[in-house]
């Protein structure tokens, strides 16, 4: 229950993405009184492949999801970097590797994960997802908030939770416009069936292959018992593209910026039935992630680059602290500030991080086979992958802001 109060405390989400959903079903599961508000009429989740990480596996295991997820996940044998022009193959870590536990992790579709979130929240709480809710903005006062939406009445709760991603509604209220960078560089997605993907390329291997001005991520997921391997790839491009995560692109114009690449790649992305494009952008730091009564969450407050894989994990973070500190303070805007204080600096940290990595994956060395193999070899030896990852995957959000 809430803190010191007869009644739960009422709990509005603006947003039924990964961090809503998580966050909902985590105050709701402390007892608090959960609505979650959806701008979509139905619940449609992008086909994409999510690389869930100890991190953020550790939120999920304790929202009570680990059954569930075990059935949708499709655990790779083996972590590889390869290079794009030869296709060898540097092991990162295996099933066998003594580091393998510190970096079990869920490979998922997202729409399966969506769907497990929102089954588990209207287990606990039914009818507390309102599809069709566009939030257009808040008001809020020392005692509540009331959320307005474009076409539903206003609703009042005693906290607001923006979990409205990269356009929040939430944060332009707070902000205003926040000026977006193009990072130079786009990303291109697809989905293959693992029956277009000739035998010898099959085995259920997560790979990152890295070139002089692009790298492509691959790993197996799976859907209702068929395989598939999900794909993002980043390419270098002064081309300023949309922030929107569904424009299907052309294979011809995918074909070009991976010219000259491996024949798996090049197999690998001709099989997609559909190439969704996109441009990467980031946005200036937030002062603060929250009002009085207003908290933000997830790509709303912290959109980043995909190049370390923590846009989502972040989002998971942020919903476990959130839940910590709302249940172990009575007072909402302390507990706000809290979530504050304790998440910005270490999100802003990954932000930066996940940018540095493009000079990282896409890198001169890496034209000529000699000089890729000694960049390779020091860049992903042991030492510098628990450099670059121990710091963000060994972090329990479990454990802050209790
Ligand atoms: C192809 C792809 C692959 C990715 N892979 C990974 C990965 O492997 N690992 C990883 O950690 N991250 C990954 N990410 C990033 C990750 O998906 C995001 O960081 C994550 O989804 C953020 O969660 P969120 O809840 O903040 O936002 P979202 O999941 O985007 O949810 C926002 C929700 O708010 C709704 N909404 C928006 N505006 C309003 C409004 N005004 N009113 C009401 N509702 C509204 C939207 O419809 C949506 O449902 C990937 C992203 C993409 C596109």
């Amino acid at each position: 229950m809430a803190v010191n109060s007869g009644e739960a405390k009422k709990v509005a989400v603006c947003g039924a993405g990964m961090g809503g959903l998580a966050v909902a079903l985590g105050l709701a599961k402390k007892g608090f009184q959960v609505a979650v508000y959806e701008q979509a009429s139905t619940h449609r989740e992008l086909g994409a492949g999510l690389w869930i990480s100890m991190n953020g596996a550790r939120v999920l295991n304790d929202l009570g999801l680990r059954d569930e997820l075990t059935k949708i996940d499709l655990p790779p044998e083996d972590r590889v970097v390869k290079l794009w022009s030869t296709g060898e193959a540097w092991s990162i870590y295996n099933k066998q590797a003594a580091n393998s536990k510190d970096h079990t992790l869920y490979m998922v579709l997202r729409y399966e994960l969506h769907r497990i979130l929102v089954e588990a929240l209207e287990k606990l709480q039914p009818g507390c997802i309102h599809l069709g809710h566009k939030c257009v903005g808040f008001e809020e006062t020392d005692d509540h908030v009331v959320v307005n939406f474009s076409n539903q009445p206003s609703v009042t709760a005693d906290v607001l939770i923006g979990a409205d991603g990269v356009h929040s509604k939430v944060r332009h209220q707070m902000f205003g416009e926040v000026k977006q960078n193009f990072t130079d560089a786009i990303a291109w997605r697809g989905l293959v069936p693992i029956e277009r993907i000739s035998p010898q390329y099959q085995a259920p291997v997560a790979t990152t292959w890295v070139g002089p001005t692009a790298h492509i991520t691959c790993y197996p997921v799976q859907h209702k018992g068929r395989q598939f391997f999900s794909f993002s790839g980043q390419v270098d491009s002064e081309v300023w593209e949309q922030e929107s995560w569904s424009d299907p692109g052309k294979l011809e114009e995918c074909l070009m910026d991976f010219d000259g690449w491996h024949e798996q790649v090049i197999e690998m992305v001709s099989g997609a039935d559909i190439l969704y494009k996109w441009g990467l952008f980031t946005r200036a730091e937030l002062p603060t992630w929250v009002g009085q009564r207003v908290a933000l969450l997830g790509d709303a407050c912290h959109s980043m680059t995909p190049y370390l894989g923590q846009g989502v994990n972040m989002a998971f973070e942020d919903s476990a602290v959130l839940t910590n500190v709302l249940s172990s303070n009575e007072d909402v805007s302390v507990a706000l500030s809290e979530y504050d204080s304790l998440r910005r600096e270490r999100c802003y940290k990954v932000v930066k991080a996940s940018m540095g990595m493009l000079d990282v994956f896409h890198h001169e060395a890496l034209k000529e086979e000699q000089s890729a193999r000694d960049y390779i070899e020091s860049q992903w030896s042991p030492e510098r992958v628990r450099e670059r990852y121990d710091w963000i995957v060994g972090y329990n959000a479990l454990e802050v802001g209790i």
